[in-house]
């Protein structure tokens, strides 16, 4: 069998992401993934390319949770085209509706601060807020609009990824779970798996993308501040006669997806337990209940959780090893992992191919864990 020329561990979004990008440079690449694992945040997220609506004014990362959005504007037509897959991708806005006259205060300065960095971000008075969404309740004091922000259905990115990347030559060796990193004379020459537990698979360079997984495996050089942070979702049927939207609204989040009401998503250290809970879902209810009078007595048609990939900081860890040039690092992506989900892929192929970066990546470089 050829020596791939690259490991990804790991076939999520930003495992898949990265795969396709290192084989369309013509890199030979093996994706290992034993399931996804009950829990795995991909399939399980929201979609909601969201950098602004989501924005504290003081993010480091909001300019390369920006650039992550907008990197699908071209690759979802030409990913369309190629595998057949619709990405559900939705460019018309989010909306953030305030029902308190504090929230109104902070969403108002959300809108300034946006727009002095030359973001179209826009404050709705009520009657224009029931102009773009009709059902929300007639007690909202208004929105913002974030014109740029929009969504994407990540179950369909990972598959349209994953199908294009195997166009590309990857190979997949599913259900297959790397336990072990051998690393000599400063270099992974091999992983172990559950499959090749003995001579393992060698390799030129190897991607950690496990998700909140990925400080499981042993042999790493140093431990990863990587846990899993519970999110628990509902859908419950699309309010009847409402355009589809996406919207943030008595602290949830509700949006149009193939008819749905996809409300979400609670935020939960319960380490790696996947199961929904009463009171996560009524907690959803409620919030969407108040944002759509209409659902008063809808109740979800469906439940799930997924486990988010969460450092101690809240940001990701996109890098290399200080100490081992070939293991390179993709993860830790929290809640912004589907937005961050295509770049973080060519990052990861200019970090294995040693080519300079577009990108400042500071507040996602690893080594800020181990200073000291
Ligand atoms: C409810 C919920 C809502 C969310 N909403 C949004 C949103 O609106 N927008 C957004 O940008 N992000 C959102 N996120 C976050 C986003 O889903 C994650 O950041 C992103 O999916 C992380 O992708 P990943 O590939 O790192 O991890 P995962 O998708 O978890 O993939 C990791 C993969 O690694 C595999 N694996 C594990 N161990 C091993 C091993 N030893 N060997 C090989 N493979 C292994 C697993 O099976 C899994 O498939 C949400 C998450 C949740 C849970």
């Amino acid at each position: 069998m050829p020596i791939p020329d690259v490991v990804v561990v790991g076939g999520g979004v930003i495992g898949a992401a990265s795969a396709r990008a290192l084989a369309i440079r013509g890199l030979s690449v093996s994706l290992i993934e034993p399931g996804p694992l009950r829990g795995a945040a991909t399939d399980a997220s929201a979609g909601l390319l969201a950098p602004l609506a989501e924005a504290t004014e003081d993010d480091p990362m909001l300019s390369l949770k920006v650039r992550g959005r907008d990197h699908y504007a071209d690759l979802v037509p030409s990913l369309e085209e190629e595998t057949g897959i619709d990405l559900g991708y939705w460019t018309e806005g989010i909306l953030n509706l305030a029902f308190t006259e504090d929230k109104a205060a902070e969403l108002r300065h959300a809108v300034a601060w946006q727009r002095q960095l030359g973001f179209a971000a826009e404050w709705l008075v009520p009657e224009e807020v029931h102009d773009v969404a009709s059902g929300t309740a007639n007690d909202v004091l208004g929105a913002s609009m974030v014109v740029e922000d929009g969504a994407i259905d990540p179950a369909a990115l990972r598959a349209a990824l994953l199908s294009s990347a195997t166009f590309a030559g990857i190979r997949i060796r599913a259900r297959e779970r790397v336990t072990h990193l051998e690393i000599q004379d400063g270099h992974v020459q091999a992983v172990r798996t559950n499959k090749a537990p003995k001579r393992g698979i060698r390799c030129g360079a190897v991607v950690i993308a496990a998700g909140c997984w990925s400080g499981r495996i042993s042999g790493l050089p140093r431990p990863l501040p990587v846990e899993p942070v519970r999110g628990q979702m509902i859908a419950v049927p699309w309010p009847t006669g409402e355009p589809r939207a996406v919207i943030y609204g008595a602290g949830a989040y509700t949006l149009h997806r193939a008819g749905e009401a996809l409300v979400g998503a609670t935020v939960e250290r319960v380490g790696f337990s996947t199961g929904t809970t009463k009171s996560g879902a009524d907690g959803l209810l409620r919030s969407v209940r108040t944002v759509f009078p209409s659902l008063t007595d809808a109740t979800p048609t469906r439940k799930w959780a997924g486990l988010r990939p969460m450092t101690t900081d809240g940001q990701p860890l996109i890098g290399k090893d200080p100490e081992i040039p070939n293991l390179v690092y993709a993860t830790g992506h929290g809640r912004a992992g589907i937005m961050m989900g295509s770049l973080t892929g060519d990052i990861v192929r200019d970090l294995v191919l040693q080519e300079e970066l577009e990108y400042d990546l500071t507040p996602a470089n690893p080594q800020r864990f181990w200073d000291s």
